[in-house]
């Protein structure tokens, strides 16, 4: 017997599934899907068959022919969940399994009306990476397996249901609606992926649709109007795009993370949604995985920076083809600045600041920092620059091709590259990148232009004219570079008027530089930031600031007291739950989780551990 992913209770001399068949109903009232999967093998097997499951009720196992089979669901595990083992007779082609989610199950989070845009519809979404899928249905929950799809979702008929997947047709039944889809594509099981609400869509182009709320969705389609400029771009750096379509979800502004990148649908927070376009870079991200991470995906958590670093490689790329090389290095000064915070915050725990971790017995929310995606993109950037542009790029696309559909590990990277490059990860001493802590000496510093016109300011007040010409990722550097307490603040605020500031990036870094210099003046737009705006990557920096000074914490207390709250259910609600946030803690991630129920810090920018919050608020 072999367990080949530290996650997973999956055995790879077992019966291995290749499809799934799903057919869930799903029941607001009690926050639960009721379902049943069946699993069909590679071959008719028989023995044990291990499969992860969490917080699931298992009803009924059976064969195909309806013949009970025998199981039995063992004890949870903290980070594993349950194991479920059923005894196969030999030659069994597959099982079906009936159960019930529960109503914590980590994938799922169940909005209540007045967390959505709209205010009169609930509305449901998963979050699967990393390993959450086990919560929605019992499988081989490890990326190493990959498997294709049909879903058939039971829902309430005044709602639509989207999903990382084909639509194959509604047809309504009474007050219920039946949606079903299928993917044609295999996938790693924490890119199961679906959403119910009240969504429309509007087209983009051909290949690209938007869905959101019916308050959001003009909004939404002009954002993301770009992106078949996008896919084209991408396209030219690392070949067809697999999966037909790139359909984007804007999700409800409590959605924790900045997106996800789901198959066929991505899921992107509406805090991207500007008005001007600035803040698509999440989407250049999100579209990347297309190739990095969904196509050639990771074998298991501890080869991560196989899916982000790559990512946030190819993510640049497609930045440098679209807005040229200042913007790009822009956007290398913002990442290089992310990895000296998180390997600084990881600096009792420098094992996991490596490319390659070994994570037995650590719950991979837990591992989770900017380190694969940042370390990961300057590791790449070194081999970019040592065997030059061209040659990698050309690498990279038969990287891409070679293990297409596939799951990898670092070895099967470094075999490919060295294939391709003999000698050259010797000579740049990869090792010290892949299986060292830290940033190695090597990393590249970014260079440009525009960026030593906002360091050489050192903080100081921009004269106009500069300051007019930036980009919202410049402002966001240069407001993350003013030393703190910064004394102009109030300067700064009159002359660029940044609290009224409609861009999320902005306005947070912004805020964040306002509450470490006691520049309180900024305290109502703060908490009006924390009440509507759920994505960690936002909360956390702002929670930090707060849980370090007393006196605005206070004013906000004070502000959303119970008789000061007005009347009305939205109000009330942002108000117990901006309250339960205050109580009591100067840990910005316990916050977080009574407000969002966060579980897998999976926000492509989620604070590192933030994950934890999940196990706690279990
Ligand atoms: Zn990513």
């Amino acid at each position: 017997m072999a367990r080949r992913d530290p996650h997973s209770y999956n055995d790879d001399t077992q019966a291995e599934a290749v499809s799934l068949a799903l057919s869930a109903r799903v029941d607001f009232t009690s926050r639960t899907l009721a379902a049943e999967a069946t699993l069909t093998f590679v071959k008719p097997a028989g023995g044990l068959l291990d499969l992860d499951t969490r917080d699931l009720a298992i009803e009924a196992v059976e064969d195909l022919a309806g013949q009970r089979l025998a199981f039995k669901l063992h004890p949870a595990e903290p980070i594993l969940g349950a194991r479920l083992a059923i005894t196969l007779p030999d030659g069994t082609p597959g099982i079906r399994i009936r159960y019930r989610t529960s109503p914590q199950a980590s994938a799922l989070q169940w909005l209540e009306p007045a967390q959505t845009s709209g205010g009169t519809q609930p509305f449901l979404f998963s979050q699967c990476q990393a390993i959450h899928a086990r919560s929605v249905i019992p499988l081989q929950d490890t990326p190493r397996l990959r498997i294709r799809y049909t879903a058939e979702l039971t829902i309430p008929g005044a709602l639509t249901a989207v999903m990382a997947a084909a639509h194959r047709g509604r047809e309504a039944q009474g007050d219920v609606a039946i949606e079903r889809f299928e993917m044609p594509q295999s996938i790693p099981p924490y890119l199961f992926a679906f959403a119910v609400g009240e969504l429309v869509s509007r087209d983009l182009d051909a290949r690209s649709r938007v869905w959101a709320e019916p308050a959001v969705i003009d909004r939404a389609a002009y954002e993301f109007g770009g992106v078949d400029k996008m896919m084209l771009a991408a396209e030219e750096l690392f070949g067809p795009y697999d999966w037909e379509r790139f359909d984007v979800l804007a999700m409800p502004p409590s959605f924790p993370y900045g997106g996800m990148e789901n198959p066929r649908l991505t899921f992107l927070t509406p805090t991207v949604i500007a008005g001007d376009r600035s803040l698509v870079r999440v989407l250049a991200h999100e579209l990347a995985h297309s190739w990095t991470g969904n196509l050639v995906t990771n074998a298991n958590a501890e080869h991560f920076w196989l899916n982000e670093g790559f990512t946030v490689y190819a993510e640049r790329r497609i930045i440098l083809a679209l807005e040229g090389p200042e913007a790009f290095a822009i956007h290398e000064a913002l990442g290089r600045r992310a990895l000296d915070e998180s390997v600084a915050r990881f600096a009792d725990r420098p094992e996991l600041t490596r490319l390659r971790t070994q994570l037995a017995g650590v719950d991979p929310d837990d591992a989770y920092s900017q380190v694969p995606y940042q370390k990961g993109y300057f590791f790449l950037r070194l081999l970019e620059d040592t065997v030059g542009r061209e040659p990698f790029t050309t690498w990279l696309r038969s990287y891409l091709a070679a293990f297409r559909f596939g799951s990898i590990t670092t070895t099967d990277f470094e075999a490919h590259f060295e294939g391709a490059f003999p000698g050259v990860l010797a000579k740049v001493d990869a090792a010290t990148w892949i299986d060292g802590p830290g940033i190695p000496l090597t990393a590249a510093q970014p260079r440009s232009r525009r960026l030593t016109a906002i360091e050489s300011l050192g903080g100081a007040l921009p004269p106009d004219e500069l300051a007019r010409s930036w980009s919202a990722t410049e402002w966001q550097l240069y407001l993350e570079s003013v030393p703190r307490p910064c004394a102009h603040c109030a300067k700064l605020d009159e002359r660029f008027h940044l609290t009224q500031s409609t861009n999320s990036e902005i306005l947070v870094a912004w805020l964040t530089l306002a509450l470490q210099s006691k520049h309180h003046a900024v305290v109502p737009r703060v908490e009006q930031v924390l009440s509507t705006v759920g994505r960690m990557k936002f909360l956390r920096p702002l929670y930090a600031a707060l849980a370090a000074d007393d006196r605005a914490v206070r004013s906000i207390a004070r502000d959303v007291s119970p008789d000061r709250a007005p009347a009305g259910r939205q109000r009330a609600a942002r108000s117990r739950s901006l309250s339960s946030r205050h109580r009591g803690s100067a840990n910005p991630r316990r916050y977080t989780a009574r407000r969002v129920v966060a579980r897998r810090a999976a926000d492509r920018e989620a604070p590192a551990r933030a994950g934890r919050v999940r196990v706690r608020a279990r």
